[in-house]
């Protein structure tokens, strides 16, 4: 299973990405950890990041791609993967679909966690991240809008979005991703070799 998990910062993205990547065997790539560790240990590439994870302006999209694309070959990924934070950008997503289809590997799903933003400012102030400050959350949630949030769109044409209500528990959010049916059919999939399992159940296994 191929997914993506798509959803405002401070949405609980990283928790339930953990326990659907767990539930499913998926590798877990959450992009900001893989910057914060290039940033930590002084690569180019975290040289390069550090000055937009400060401000929480986006990477520049040909650094972020060829970097996730970069990981996306790597032979654990083969069995299915969920991805926290990537994309974030309809550019991003486009460049991920062109790379999954020449490998004949579609995206079975994106995600959407949705979360009031009164709720998020809350969450985000209590975490204590270095790019947890009034001004860098403030601008995250900007870039959100702008450039993250016309993914929901994006995918939603493909018939791949399935949106989650991310208020309440933990264990409330991991239950609705894992059980609720999906409010919006999905539209017959392209020809695929294997036709998809039921689509009306919450994310399976297929
Ligand atoms: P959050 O979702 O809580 O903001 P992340 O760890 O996912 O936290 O992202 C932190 C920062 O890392 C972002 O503000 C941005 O600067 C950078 N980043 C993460 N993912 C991407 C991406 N796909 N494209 C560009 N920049 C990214």
């Amino acid at each position: 299973m191929r997914v993506v998990l798509l959803g405002p910062p401070g949405a609980g993205k990283g928790t339930q990405a953990d326990r659907i990547a767990d539930r499913f065997q998926l590798v877990h790539l959450a992009t900001g950890d893989i910057l914060r560790a290039n940033v930590a240990d002084g690569t180019p590439l975290g040289e390069v990041a550090q000055a937009y994870l400060d401000s929480g302006e986006l990477v520049p999209d040909q650094v972020v791609v060829a970097m996730m694309l970069e990981r996306l070959t790597q032979p654990d990924c083969g069995h299915g993967f969920l991805l926290d934070g990537f994309p974030r950008s309809v550019a991003q997503a486009r460049a991920l679909d062109e790379h999954l289809a020449e490998l004949g590997a579609p995206l079975d799903a994106a995600i959407n966690l949705e979360v009031a933003e009164e709720e998020l400012l809350h969450r985000l102030a209590g975490r204590g991240r270095a790019d947890d400050n009034a001004q860098t959350i403030r601008n995250r949630l900007q870039v959100f809008v702008s450039s993250t949030r016309p993914l929901l769109d994006y995918y939603d044409e493909q018939g791949l979005l399935f949106s989650v209500a991310a208020a309440g528990t933990i264990d409330e959010v991991s239950e609705r991703i894992l059980h609720t049916p999906r409010d919006v059919p999905r539209p017959a999939p392209p020809a695929r070799s294997q036709p998809a399992t039921s689509g009306s159940e919450g994310v399976d296994a297929s």
